[in-house]
């Protein structure tokens, strides 16, 4: 849909000039296609919104993002941060995953996915290593959403 440029509208350029407003003042354009609404930031924060697989895009980084907020997805007992075979096998089905962004509703009773660690080579962790099972276990206990997030920061992003 277009929208009719009000910059140039005779009738609201002169109840603008009665009003005293010289400037039209600032204000920013919302894309809802692109940006979150305010209960999707909720939702994520809540760590419950549902988001289409499909709407889900891969960051250079590898990781997950929806519209400008990067997410991680609920799986069962794990929850993804980037774009691994799993991430990707449920993209394929055209399905729908519950995403949040909320540090403390994911580390509740949920474990990192350590595949997606070893996508994105976090903190020295790689498929090799992650062989080794107690070194995936540490991995998962010292994990923190917190300092993962302040490494990719999650919201916005462009
Ligand atoms: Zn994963």
């Amino acid at each position: 849909m277009k929208l009719p440029d009000f910059l140039q509208d005779p009738e609201l350029n002169r109840l603008r000039q009665q009003m005293g407003a010289d400037k039209p003042g600032e204000f920013e354009l919302f894309d809802p296609e692109k940006q979150l609404t305010w209960s999707e930031r909720e939702g994520l924060m809540a760590g419950d919104l549902p988001v289409a697989t499909h709407y889900l895009r891969v960051l250079k980084d590898k990781t997950l993002a929806y519209k400008n907020s990067r997410v991680w997805l609920h799986d069962g007992q794990d929850y993804h941060l980037a774009y691994c075979q799993r991430v990707q096998s449920l993209r394929h089905r055209e399905t729908e995953v519950l995403a949040g962004t909320g540090v403390f509703s994911a580390a509740k009773d949920q474990g990192v996915c350590l595949e997606c660690l070893s996508v994105l080579l976090y903190q020295g962790v790689d498929a090799r290593r992650l062989r080794r099972a107690e070194f995936s276990e540490q991995i998962r206990e010292h994990f923190s959403l917190e300092e993962f997030w302040q490494e990719y920061p999650f919201y916005p992003i462009t």
